[in-house]
């Protein structure tokens, strides 16, 4: 080929590609990261709330995953930006892979794990640790069907599932996208039952409080990330927005089973960690009313079975800490954004757990967000709340740049945490002594969670119900662990109702209980 014919094909290719996409921003036909500059509060919240942010923001900037139609969208609001990442899937496929792979707790790896790898090893998990670990399905399946499968963990985990001891509650994958964020709850499951009985601190913990553990808490999002066939070669088929679907899979159509990939793809999914009831459906707080939007909070607060489920478990067991991971900002977030009335705990303890990391301790992600996970477990229960933010290399950068690499540090960081959640100071205790001999004691509170002024539903608040069990010592003595009887942004004094039962006869009192604090009820006839 002469230089004069080079020159000629690349000016026809010109030519060509001028003649399809305006003149200006063309649009992306590949997932890419743009970085925005919103120069006003209003810009700030509207791409928040109208854009797919990945979590990863400075001051002065939010960052974007770029779906179809996005950048005509920028340019029409004037909103200035610039690009990051050109190519998300060249840059997350990108690197040398280690020689060998990665010595791991649980198997050893060196890809992210699927949907399967995550059920089979929960499955064996408790079959080969029956007194250690028990396997659960949550309440409900997914959209498409799905069971929901979580462990839980804690020695006698079976035999005395009422017995009162703290929880732990940790979770993964609200967003299908964030890979690590079920990698890492799956290797501290593998990292607590292979270090029970040979250290100190795991056993003694697992014998004062309880996990409850669940990786995947949106298997038919994750599914669809996962398994993007995209996703395995980014030369492959298919423009690879699928391996970045952040949301779950409800369709729009009514249609159980969604369309075929790759067709019209922001057609479909809520973001489950908008769907949470405390100021839910705040259209300038991070979440959409817009269906196509990547941050749509759904219609109605909890309108997902993932969001219910994790919901009934924290409302019906003693949680008194709520950990749930997403990708990536390399930030330790707390519930409140700051504003909490107990913040200087939450800073306190999140500063430890970021240090341990080698991440930031912030109050939020730097923008708004409303309906989250932490933020409504803390305003519901008071359990403590945080959302780590793993990693800074991407929603799921190659393996063994991210996990390979930096698990051990997530594992003393969750281990702190589950000593966290089994500290007095930091939660509430009940005690005392039924003489009627063995008991079972019922907690019950009923509350209204606000919602977002202005909400769609029209109604200020939801109706919410914690109800817990607890069966004593056969001497009729217990010790009940749980959040405090007040909700932190109440003003008014809120108690437990405590039903206690036995041989017939049934007894209700009503308890006040603050963090930190030990409430000995001494000895109760019935
Ligand atoms: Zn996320």
């Amino acid at each position: 080929m002469t230089i004069t014919s080079r020159v000629f094909a690349g000016a026809l290719a010109a030519v060509i590609v001028l003649g399809l996409a305006p003149i200006g921003h063309t649009d992306t036909a590949r997932p890419m990261i743009v970085v925005a500059h919103p120069d006003s509060d209003a810009q700030a919240a509207f791409l928040m709330s109208n854009f797919d942010e990945t979590h990863n923001h400075a001051p002065g900037e939010i960052e974007l995953l770029i779906w179809p139609g996005d950048l005509a969208r920028l340019d029409a609001a004037g909103i200035d930006y610039h690009v990051a990442i050109e190519d998300l899937l060249e840059h997350d496929a990108g690197g040398t892979k280690a020689d060998s792979v990665q010595v791991l707790p649980g198997p050893d790896r060196d890809d992210y794990r699927r949907l399967e790898d995550y059920n089979a090893e929960m499955k064996k998990l408790a079959k080969k640790n029956p007194g250690l670990v028990k396997l659960f399905k949550m309440k409900r399946p997914s959209l498409e069907g799905r069971t929901v499968y979580g462990i839980e963990i804690a020695t006698n985990v079976t035999s005395s599932a009422t017995d009162g001891r703290p929880i732990f509650y940790i979770d993964g994958i609200h967003h299908a996208r964030e890979w690590p964020a079920a990698e890492y709850p799956m290797l501290f499951a593998h990292y607590l039952v292979e270090k029970f009985g040979k250290d100190r601190k795991v056993t003694s913990l697992l014998k004062r409080a309880r996990v409850i553990l669940v990786p995947i808490v949106n298997p038919d999002g994750f599914v669809y990330s996962r398994e993007s066939p995209a996703q395995n070669s980014f030369l492959g088929a298919g423009n690879g927005f699928e391996g970045y679907w952040r949301k779950n899979r409800r369709s729009l159509t009514g249609v159980t089973v969604p369309a075929p990939r790759r067709v019209n793809p922001d057609a479909y999914g809520v973001d489950p960690n908008r769907n949470y009831s405390y100021l839910w459906g705040d259209s300038n707080g991070g979440s959409s009313g817009i269906p196509v939007n990547q941050t749509y909070r759904g219609t109605a607060p909890f309108s997902e079975p993932e969001t219910q489920n994790v919901r009934d478990i924290i409302l019906s067991r003693q949680v008194t800490l709520v950990v749930t991971n997403h990708t990536y900002q390399a930030t330790v977030l707390r519930a409140g954004g700051g504003r909490a009335p107990e913040d200087d705990i939450l800073e306190r303890l999140g500063g430890v757990v970021a240090d341990i990391l080698g991440y930031r301790n912030m109050p939020s992600v730097g923008y708004p967000t409303t309906g989250t996970t932490d933020d409504w477990a803390y305003a519901a229960i008071g359990s403590l709340g945080y959302t780590i933010e793993h990693g800074s290399q991407g929603f799921h950068p190659p393996y063994d740049h991210e996990v390979g690499q930096f698990w051990k540090q997530h594992m003393d960081a969750f281990v702190k945490l589950l000593e966290y959640s089994a500290d007095t100071r930091y939660h509430s205790v009940i005690k005392g002594k039924v003489a009627n001999g063995p008991a079972t004691l019922t907690i019950r509170k009923k509350f209204l969670t606000p919602l977002s002024p202005g909400n769609p539903t029209g109604e200020k608040a939801v109706r919410e119900r914690v109800k817990m069990n607890l069966k004593t010592m056969k001497d009729g003595t217990f010790e009940w662990h749980l959040s405090p009887s007040d909700r932190p942004y109440e003003k008014k004094p809120e108690n437990f109702i405590l039903t206690i039962s036995s041989g017939g006869k049934s007894k209700t009192i009503e308890v006040h209980v603050d963090r930190g604090e030990v409430v000995n009820l001494g000895t109760i006839k019935l």
